[in-house]
């Protein structure tokens, strides 16, 4: 199909086969597949910053809302020197089938830069999200396309993008973006909610394997955001956290690790580096050590064929977007019972559920307490649990079709009941 040639690569091929095999077991029409696959816009705009040497560069931005069907589109913006057009398509279509399963009134949305953030100065890391938030102004609004934070951006960049769109709109607008400092608007609980509700899910799955989560072990790839907070409720339930990783290093050790003192070492060094000499260990072989729970929270493609028939994980907790490919999906299914998988669009959906829920108080100009987040994140992601292993049961397919199933299926029946414009 030549319809979508501008999108081109691995990860968008990834999306693209996930989706398939489930519209396959649907029985969708090709021409409807189409239609409920194809990104609804597509925005490339240069990025020019002064450099503190007094020299410009130029950075690439993106912007895909894949679909507004339901409501604005809702999604991350990514600050990492990899991302690019496809990539960027693939983790809004991603999106939409994650807002779709929680039941949440979005489309999917996704942005980034082609900029190592950690080679930037902070003036210069204020510049590019100006200026890129400055670029994306005809094309987002809160009843548009609302964006959030990703990997390589953080609630300081989210008061950037508020402010700089805040300033050109000529009054406060905080329900731009979510993920924003609580001070100018955010919700309580939203920095800690996706590693929150991973580890959340992450325990849930270890009840069904009926495996005690106390005692039990687990295994973290990322330490940013995501992985970080993931680390942190695991040991908090009760989890020993025998490996953790980053960019720049990998500890792993039998008797646990301090996750704390990890969290204090990345927050004063930006990365892990440095932490230990005795518990380094390789990257690649963390993944393939025994334990009870691993969690990749860090890039894609990081569980493939070559290493998927070695994991000794029972649950693999997708933190993530988009860390196992369909060929790695298709050995998991085959080895049966032994990894109980929580797709991405399940496992990490905690951070777009408190963005929604940082949207409508934003709206309504009334806050909630972080009882009341924590309790309807966690109410909202026990349903989707339900829900999914509900379908995988009765349709006799693994987790992640299931869960894509519930979400293609809501965008299909909306865009048929409302019907096809003119
Ligand atoms: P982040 O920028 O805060 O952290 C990313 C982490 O990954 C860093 O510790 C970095 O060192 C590490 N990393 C990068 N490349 C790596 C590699 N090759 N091997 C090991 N570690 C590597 O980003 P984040 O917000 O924590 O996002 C992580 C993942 O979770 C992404 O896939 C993102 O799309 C997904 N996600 C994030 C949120 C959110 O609320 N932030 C919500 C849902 C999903």
């Amino acid at each position: 199909m030549s319809s979508h040639a501008l999108y081109t690569g691995p990860v968008f091929a990834m999306a693209r086969r996930q989706f398939d095999v489930v519209a396959d077991r649907l029985q969708m029409p090709l021409d409807e597949r189409e239609r409920v696959f194809i990104p609804k816009r597509a925005i490339a705009v240069a990025c020019p910053i002064h450099r503190d040497d007094g020299s410009i560069s130029v950075f690439q931005g993106f912007r895909v809302q894949h679909h507004l069907t339901l409501g604005p589109t809702k999604g991350g913006t990514r600050f990492s020197p990899l991302v690019d057009l496809s990539e960027v398509a693939a983790l809004a279509i991603w999106m939409s089938w994650k807002c779709a399963l929680a039941g949440l009134p979005y489309g999917g949305g996704k942005g980034g830069v082609a900029v190592d953030p950690l080679a930037l100065s902070r003036r210069e890391l204020e510049a590019v999200s100006r200026r890129y938030m400055q670029e994306m102004i005809p094309f987002v609004g809160p009843h548009t396309d609302v964006m959030a934070p990703d990997m390589g951006t953080d609630e300081q960049v989210m008061a950037w993008f508020m402010d700089t769109y805040s300033m050109y709109q000529g009054n406060t607008v905080n329900e731009i973006v979510t993920g924003k400092p609580v001070s100018i608007g955010g919700t309580v609980g939203r920095r800690e909610a996706t590693g929150r509700g991973v580890a959340y899910l992450a325990g849930r799955a270890l009840d069904e394997l009926h495996i005690r989560q106390d005692g039990a072990t687990a295994i973290v790839q990322g330490f940013g955001n995501v992985g970080s907070v993931t680390a942190l409720n695991l040991a908090h339930r009760g989890l020993k956290i025998v490996g953790i990783s980053d960019h720049s290093a990998a500890y792993f050790d039998r008797k646990g690790l301090d996750v704390q003192a990890l969290v204090e070492h990345a927050s004063k060094h930006r990365s892990i580096e440095g932490y230990s000499r005795e518990a380094r260990f390789d990257p690649q072989e963390l993944l393939l050590q025994r334990c009870d729970v691993l969690v990749p929270a860090a890039v894609e493609q990081v569980i493939t064929e070559n290493n998927a028939g070695k994991l000794q994980c029972r649950v693999l907790a997708e933190g993530a977007n988009g860390p196992t490919t369909p060929a790695a999906d298709e050995i998991l299914a085959a080895r049966g019972d032994e990894v109980f998988v929580i797709p991405d669009i399940l496992c990490n959906a905690g951070g777009v559920i408190a963005s929604y829920f940082e949207w409508v108080q934003d709206l309504q100009y009334w806050f909630w307490t972080e009882t009341e987040i924590v309790e309807r994140l966690q109410q909202s992601l026990e349903k989707s649990f339900r829900r999914v292993l509900q379908r995988a049961r009765t349709d006799g397919v693994s987790n992640r079709d299931a869960a894509l199933a519930i979400g293609i299926e809501v965008v299909q029946k909306a865009k048929r009941v409302r019907g096809l414009f003119p």
